[in-house]
């Protein structure tokens, strides 16, 4: 049996110009020559790698794509230029504080159609408490830059939870966002990582009843205004769903190269060594998580859960062999039973109620998986 084919592409640039204090992702502070070894290495992982035909997203994500210089963005973008043949989206995230009319030009040369801007939120004190070097008025004139330039398809991350946010904070935060007139939007809240600088200062998100009150407004305010929440975190309008996380919550495969990457292929999840040191050292080396079908078939409830479409009853049986009312028969009769899902002919999806209960949802479908 041939394996199917794998659809998209993801690439980990592990440097960012500065350090976010929430931050606990893979990346550290930019250095040129960090930066050249690293893409020596990515150079000779992919050229090691077996990578299929007809790959339909890239995304570049980190870390900081854009805390390259000008020429290493280049080589990154020439490395992929192999695989852009079919692309219909091509992602690159960037912050504002380093991006150059220079790197956007080569945004376009090499195809990319969509970006990624870190906004998070507008107010002044509240960015220069997370360590973060930009205003709004720089994101607000990125934005222009890039819609000038023909990238239109743009992706706004915004943050709540965050200390010393107010709710009237946040609201001015996510009116100035929607200003703009993004195609998409991506919620984050705040959450305390034992590793990054707030971590280690002991600061603390805010309680969760107004951490749920924030998402709230935030998810009314955002239909309310043509964005479609497609996913527990994520908003489109016309139809500018993300496809390459789309892809990801429908739980496709897809390849994850540079360290700080992980992939999925027909076997389980992959990762790359925990070190740029490590990764340096050997560019090709993985380490493995095998699943089980049961272990999978979790995972493709768990993902496709947080798309409001839910997942296609379908393509269940097409991936395992078998329905899911068969897998989880008491789990989906119940849950239908106390209204938070919703079974059709062909999917399974949750209600509004069973959406803002998501977590509770896949806790009962884990209790009947018995993993
Ligand atoms: S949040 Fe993003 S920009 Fe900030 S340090 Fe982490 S990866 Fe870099």
């Amino acid at each position: 049996m041939t394996a199917a084919k794998i659809p998209s592409l993801y690439v980990h640039v592990p440097f960012c110009a500065s350090i976010c204090y929430y931050c606990d992702f893979f990346r550290q502070v930019y250095r040129k020559e960090t930066a050249d070894a690293w893409l020596n290495a990515l150079e000779y992982e992919l050229l090691h790698a077996d990578i299929n035909e007809g790959i339909e997203t890239i995304y570049i994500g980190g870390g900081t794509p854009s805390s390259l210089s000008e020429s290493q963005l280049d080589r990154l973008l020439s490395l992929l230029d192999p695989y852009k043949n079919k692309i219909s989206e091509y992602t690159v995230e960037v912050n504002p504080e380093t991006v150059t009319q220079a790197k956007i030009d080569l945004l376009l040369k090499h195809g990319v159609n969509r970006v990624s801007i870190g906004l998070q939120s507008h107010d002044a004190a509240l960015l220069k408490k997370l360590n973060r070097n930009h205003s709004f008025e720089n994101v607000s004139r990125l934005v222009n830059q890039f819609s000038a330039c023909g990238i239109s398809n743009i992706s706004l991350d915004l943050m709540y939870s965050l200390p010393t946010q107010t709710m009237e904070s946040l609201q001015r935060s996510t009116e100035l966002a929607v200003s703009l007139n993004p195609s998409h939007l991506s919620l984050y809240s705040l959450t305390i990582e034992e590793n990054s600088v707030f971590g280690k200062q002991g600061v603390r998100p805010l309680d969760e009843d107004t951490e749920a009150d924030m998402y709230e407004w935030i998810c009314s305010y955002l239909t309310d205004h043509g964005y479609d929440h497609y996913e527990i975190s994520n908003f489109a309008r016309d139809g500018k769903e993300s496809l390459h996380n789309t892809r990801i919550w429908e739980y496709d495969d897809f390849y994850g190269f540079g360290c700080g990457a992980s992939g999925k292929d027909e076997k389980g999840r992959y990762d790359h060594p925990g070190t740029l040191k490590q990764y340096l050292a050997d560019p090709a080396a993985r380490t493995y998580t095998y699943l089980s079908k049961e272990e999978r078939m979790y995972e493709t409830v768990m993902m496709g859960l947080r798309l409001s479409r839910g997942i296609s009853r379908t393509r269940f049986r097409k991936m395992y062999g078998i329905d899911l009312t068969e897998v989880y028969p008491e789990t989906i009769a119940s849950l239908c039973r106390e209204g938070m899902l919703i079974l059709t002919e062909d999917r399974l999806f949750c209600s509004a109620h069973g959406f803002e209960l998501l977590n509770t949802v896949l806790v009962r479908f884990m209790e009947e998986a018995d993993l």
